[in-house]
Formats: C-alpha cells, structure tokens, sequence
C-alpha cells in the first residue's frame, strides 16, 4: 500500500507501508480525499515540535468505509462516506477528566504523533467516525480544519452582540468566521490576500481588512466606534498577531489564541491587567464542534469550493509541499485525491 513519507525536514517521498487491518471496534477506511495543514506543513519545516520523523502525514479526511470490524455497531456499512476526528484522548488526565479531551495531555493526532491519513487505507476505532451523508466526499474533507476555528468561538463565548476580529483566513480562520456569523455576531476579517479575504466576506464575514494595504488600528477604531473588537481570535500564530491581539481587543475583551507562535512573544503585560482581558488557548475540537460544523455547512452557503486552491495526487505530494512551503500566503487548502 502506498504512503507519503515526511522522511526529515524538506524531504518528502511517496514509498510503501504495511497494509492497514481492522481489528474488533475498527472500522478499514479507503481513503478519498486528505486536505493538507498548516500543521503538516510545519512537519514539512521542521517546524513543529509535536513530530516525529518519519512520518506519514495527513488528518483532515475523507474515506469510505471498506471493511467493519467485530464489534462495530450496524449503523457503520460499507460504502458509507466518512470523516473523523483524528484526535485521540486517554480518559485520564485532567483535561480529560473535565471532559474537555480536545485538549488532552497525551493526544496524538494522527499524521503527527502517529502516522497518518496519506495512504490507501487506515483503520480507525468506530467512535472517532463522523457520518455526514448530506456532504460531499470533498466536503467532508474539509470539516477538520474548520471544526478548530468552530471550537474556538466557543471558546470567545461569543454571542449575537459581538464584534469579532479573526487575525487570518486561511482554513481554521474561516471556521472561525462562519462559527461567529452563524451565531449572529458582527465579523470584521484580516488577511494581506485579497482572494482569502474574499472568501471570508462569502463565509459570512461582514468587512475584510487587507493589514498589508490599510492601517489596520485606524480601520478597527472607526468600525468599532473607538472601542476595539469585544472578541479576537487568532489564527496565524506569529508573535506579531500574538501581540496584536491584545493591544486591539476592547477593554474587558475576549482573546483566543488558535496558533502556535513559531517563536517566542514579548508582551506589554499591563494590557493584561489594565483591560482586564480573558486570554484563552483554543485546541483542536470536540464532537460537538464537529456536528456544529456540519450544521453550518449543511445550509450550503459556505464557499467550500473556493477554499480548496489545488487538488494533486498522491505522487503530486511531495512537490505540493515545496511549491506550498516556496509560497505559504497564497495557498488555502490543497487537497490529495486519492
Ligand atoms: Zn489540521
Ligand atoms: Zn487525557
């Protein structure tokens, strides 16, 4: 069966694995479609201190279910198309013990921690399967990374009166954005990329903000009559927008925090202190993400289409990953066909 193999930073190949085998409560997956991350991009640069070389890459799926297990509940047939959460929780920590197991201590997602979807076949326990038959194998490729921005509102406790600022539009920022339309909020967009603006406005955003050929504080002053956002989520992960985030968000305002900053940040830490803020992580999603996602995405206006910038094959992979490396901005979603 074949893979692509993250072998060391920078060099990637498509070689051979063992053939998956579903053993009792696991469900054989052909896989469809696998969307590429950011995350799998920082494997690719070395630049993600959670991986392991080497690695098979690859979270955000689409299958169809090939073979059931022993044990398998009857709601689970073959020829079903899938998607699942790619997170794994040991039920004994504390976050899993506050059942918030999105953000358990010893999760291994895989594609990072363990290898991952760019393969012919995967077996997957059936609990982490999500059934969406309305959505399109394409689509439901794209639920993942759309699930973490989702999480992330709900972690803003973001409400119909907010005037939401979310730094970033590529595929977890716009998750973002639907999440914070869809639940009535006043959305304002940044990106330096018109064509990621754009489809921000489609994903319900309400004013796009290009920080590379406007001011963005002059803008957000006068869009929020002086106040500054009340929630800012951000999905970049640079230390500029980790220290953007809390010099814009209004006084008594609402920070998340969805990116891993590649390098250390430095903070005037008064303005902790001074707009007494909420400053809070945001990592991976829960189930209930996940079946708001598809909500969201089942009302049909969400520009899912426009999201995906190329679709290659699994040979195209390793050099989709240098073209995408060369040139991180203008590239949304690549998606691997299988
Ligand atoms: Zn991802
Ligand atoms: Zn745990």
């Amino acid at each position: 069966m074949r893979a692509v193999y993250i072998q060391k930073p920078l060099d990637a190949v498509v070689g051979e694995t063992a053939a998956a085998v579903c053993g009792p409560g696991s469900v054989l997956l052909r896989v469809r479609y696998v969307g590429m991350c950011g995350s799998d991009l920082s494997s690719y640069r070395g630049k993600n201190p959670l991986v392991s070389y080497p690695r098979i890459p690859g979270h955000e799926v689409s299958a169809t279910i090939e073979a059931v297990g022993a044990d398998v509940p009857s709601r689970f047939q073959p020829g079903m198309s899938v998607t699942l959460s790619p997170y794994s929780n040991c039920g004994e920590c504390a976050s899993c013990k506050r059942g918030r197991p999105n953000a358990c201590k010893n999760n291994q997602t895989l594609g990072v921690q363990r290898d991952g979807a760019m393969t012919e076949f995967i077996a997957v326990p059936y609990g982490r399967l999500i059934v969406a038959e309305n959505l399109s194998l394409r689509e439901l490729a794209l639920v993942e990374p759309l699930t973490v921005g989702y999480h992330a509102v709900r972690r803003g406790r973001v409400t119909a009166s907010d005037t939401v600022l979310v730094l970033g539009c590529g595929a977890v920022g716009l998750g973002a954005i639907g999440a914070a339309a869809h639940q009535g909020a006043s959305v304002i967009a940044v990106d330096v990329d018109d064509r990621k603006l754009d489809l921000a406005l489609r994903a319900g955003a309400k004013t796009g903000v290009n920080s590379k050929h406007q001011l963005l504080n002059e803008r957000l002053q006068k869009l929020t009559s002086g106040h500054g956002p009340d929630v800012v989520i951000e999905a970049i992960g640079t230390p500029e927008t980790f220290r953007l985030a809390v010099e814009i968000v209004a006084f008594t305002g609402r920070v998340v925090y969805i990116g891993y900053a590649k390098d250390e940040v430095r903070y005037d830490s008064r303005l902790f202190v001074q707009k007494e803020l909420d400053i809070v992580g945001s990592r991976n999603a829960l189930p209930e993400d996940f079946e708001g996602v598809i909500a969201m995405l089942s009302k049909g206006d969400f520009p899912l289409d426009e999201m995906v910038s190329k679709i290659v094959s699994l040979d195209g992979v390793p050099q989709a990953l240098q073209d995408w490396y060369a040139a991180p901005a203008s590239i949304s979603k690549i998606l691997v066909e299988l």
